[in-house]
């Protein structure tokens, strides 16, 4: 059961879907981002590290993400909350901000997306790899349901990520695999 198609647009900048050269290309980034943007703009006190350090529901989750953006970790120099996989004080800080859950799915959605995208190496190169297909479609408006999800990661899981990277439309669909087939 699909929501109505959703048609993913060109980034004017790197040439592929917005969002797919996520966070290395500045035209998907500025796209991706605006909502943080939007968010951390009307805060009066924009402070990275008040807000960071601020107990769990003072700020909205869009600007206790985008402080973290800014702040470096102590413990390991990177972005804190998505610097190295193995880092305690980025795990901390990571796990921190999810006590915050945004007000509309398609906000997780998006949210899901650009944490695994930043700090792809803490996770399976799958679950990247994913959110890389689908982050498209979810700058676009589609809130892909988690079986959604669930079943571009199996297709990407069977090596298919260039076939299912050419599709411009959400619902992702190219033919089954052939052991899918008989199953359905
Ligand atoms: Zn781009
Ligand atoms: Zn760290």
């Amino acid at each position: 059961m699909h929501a109505n198609p959703v048609a993913a647009k060109p980034c004017a900048t790197c040439g592929d879907l917005t969002g797919r050269g996520y966070p290395s290309c500045a035209g998907c980034v500025a796209e991706v981002d605006r909502p943080w943007l939007t968010a951390w703009a009307e805060l009066p006190d924009a402070d990275p590290e008040r807000v960071a350090d601020a107990p769990a529901g003072d700020y909205p989750w869009a600007c206790v993400d985008w402080a973290l953006r800014q702040l470096r970790c102590a413990g390991c120099g990177g972005e804190l909350a998505a610097g190295a996989p193995d880092c305690v004080g980025c795990a901390t800080a990571d796990a921190a901000r999810w006590e915050l859950v945004p007000p509309t799915a398609h906000d997780v959605v998006l949210r899901a997306a650009v944490v695994a995208l930043r700090a792809p190496t803490w996770r399976r190169q799958a679950v990247a790899s994913t959110w890389r297909l689908l982050l498209p479609f979810v700058v676009a408006g589609a809130v892909p349901t988690g079986s959604e999800v669930r079943e571009v990661r199996t297709q990407v899981v069977a090596g298919r990520y260039e076939e299912l990277a050419s599709v411009e439309v959400l619902p992702l669909e190219v033919p089954l695999l052939p052991w899918r087939r008989s199953t359905v």
